[in-house]
């Protein structure tokens, strides 16, 4: 399989890539294990500008709901014991 962009980590970093690669419709394979990266470790996070305060596992999740949003027709999520991926086709 030959993809435009393989993304590897759900971090901020990644999820934003992830969610722009979609939109120019890159044909993406995103690799992560888990998704917030180092957002998960904080309790509480304020002033992420449009939201007063969230927890980081808040914040994770709407990395991981955002991403799929942008998923496209075909999604294909694969499992091995430390990563889950997302590929994409253009639209
Ligand atoms: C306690 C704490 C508090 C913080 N508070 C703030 C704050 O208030 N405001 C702020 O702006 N920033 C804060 N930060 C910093 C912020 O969390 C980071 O700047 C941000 O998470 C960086 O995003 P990133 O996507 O570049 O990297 P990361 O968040 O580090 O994400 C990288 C992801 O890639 C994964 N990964 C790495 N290598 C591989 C691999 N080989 N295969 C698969 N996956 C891989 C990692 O597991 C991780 O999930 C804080 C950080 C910490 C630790």
């Amino acid at each position: 399989m030959l993809y435009d962009l393989i993304i590897i980590g759900g971090g901020p970093a990644g999820a934003a890539a992830a969610v722009y690669a979609a939109r120019k419709r890159l044909k993406t394979l995103f690799i992560t294990a888990e998704w917030g990266g180092q957002s998960v470790v904080s309790e509480q996070i304020y002033n992420w500008i449009g939201t007063v305060s969230l927890s980081g596992n808040e914040l994770a999740e709407n990395f991981k709901k955002h991403v799929l949003a942008n998923a496209g027709d075909w999604r294909r999520p694969y499992h091995n014991p430390t990563q889950v991926g997302w590929a994409r086709s253009p639209r």
